[in-house]
């Protein structure tokens, strides 16, 4: 991004666009170098706007929920990282969805910015006795994010939930798709390039606080006792392969414990990489690389990641300054 961008860009966004921070503060790995550009954006209007000149100028954008699935590599982002607050952040009044078509008796549906956090999407839905959702408990992304990974645990997934989502597209239009429309698959939702999603309409059923409270509790309880939630990570690092499961191949690869850098394989879920204190990208990395090519080589299965890594290498931003 050149001066002349990066003033334009002030003229668009004012106060919330901020130059070369630190993706480590928005990852929850806590790892990688800075984003050119860092834009909050509070109104759908604005962003549409600010999104359209994006693409006129050709710069790379990339919209970032809780950073909970993302590896931003050492040398940082070029283009714009967005993050969505203000009222693409806030859970709308229920009075305001739209009738559902099929709706049964005692349905409801939540009509929330994508900006939420699963963790305040849980707390409206416990408050507002909402079922059908708990199982996202713990998953410490947001709405947007859990959407466009089709994010699931023990054994749902966010997808069928589904009904509605706004979009915004490269140009800077608002569409509509309904969930009959959506193409998720395991851990993906396709979505045309440059695209990003704004709101969603999600489904749930009509229940007690207390049942919504006790399986919330419930599930946080079984992450609590398998997963190493004390330390840094972005989840599971790799999707698990057809009738097996990624952490029991690299536990049996012997890898448990294993560490470069500040990074470990962990010693309570093998499909978790950690970030013990002051680990790299290319640490995470590396440890990644070592899983794959080693569970490949004693068992033929080709691992592949659930998390998505961005940005560029210290070499690579080394070599484009020179
Ligand atoms: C401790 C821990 C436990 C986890 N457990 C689980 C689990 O049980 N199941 C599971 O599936 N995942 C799990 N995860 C991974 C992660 O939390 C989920 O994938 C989560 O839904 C990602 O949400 P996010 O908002 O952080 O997305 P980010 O990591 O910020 O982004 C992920 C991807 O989605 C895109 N994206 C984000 N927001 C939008 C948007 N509004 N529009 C379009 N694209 C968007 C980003 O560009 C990026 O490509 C876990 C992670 C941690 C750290």
């Amino acid at each position: 991004m050149d001066k002349r961008q990066e003033k334009e860009l002030i003229n668009l966004a004012g106060k919330d666009v901020r130059f070369d921070c630190p993706m480590a503060q928005y990852t929850t790995f806590g790892t990688g170098g800075p984003v050119e550009a860092l834009y909050e954006a509070r109104s759908t209007e604005l962003l549409q706007q600010v999104i359209a000149y994006l693409n006129e100028e050709q710069i790379d954008y990339l919209v970032v929920g809780r950073g909970s699935n993302l590896l931003v590599r050492d040398g940082g982002l070029e283009g714009v990282a967005i993050l969505l607050r203000g009222s693409l952040a806030v859970i709308e009044e229920e009075k305001e969805c739209l009738p559902a078509q099929n709706e049964q008796p005692g349905d409801s549906s939540i009509f929330t910015g994508a900006g939420v956090s699963i963790a305040d999407l849980l707390n409206y839905c416990r408050a507002s006795r909402l079922g059908g959702l708990e199982f996202l408990a713990g998953i410490p992304g947001t709405v947007g994010g859990a959407i466009a990974m089709n994010t699931g645990a023990f054994g749902k997934e966010i997808g069928p939930s589904v009904e509605e989502i706004h979009e915004i597209t490269a140009q800077g239009a608002l569409v509509v798709r309904a969930g009959s429309q959506l193409r998720f698959s395991y851990r993906t939702l396709k979505i045309e390039k440059g695209n990003l999603i704004i709101r969603a309409r999600l489904s749930s059923s009509r229940e007690t606080e207390g049942l919504v409270a006790a399986r919330i509790t419930n599930y946080l309880k079984k992450r609590k006792e398998t997963q190493p939630l004390e330390y840094p990570s972005a989840g599971s690092v790799f999707k698990n392969p057809p009738n097996d499961y990624a952490g029991r191949l690299i536990e049996q690869s012997g890898l448990k414990g294993e560490r470069i850098g500040g990074a470990m394989i962990s010693e309570k879920h093998a499909n978790y990489i950690v970030n013990t204190g002051g680990a790299k990208a290319k640490d995470i990395l590396a440890l990644l690389r070592m899983a794959r090519e080693t569970v490949k080589r004693e068992t033929g299965i080709e691992l592949e990641p659930e998390i998505r890594v961005v940005g560029r290498s210290n070499n690579e931003k080394a070599i484009r300054s020179k």
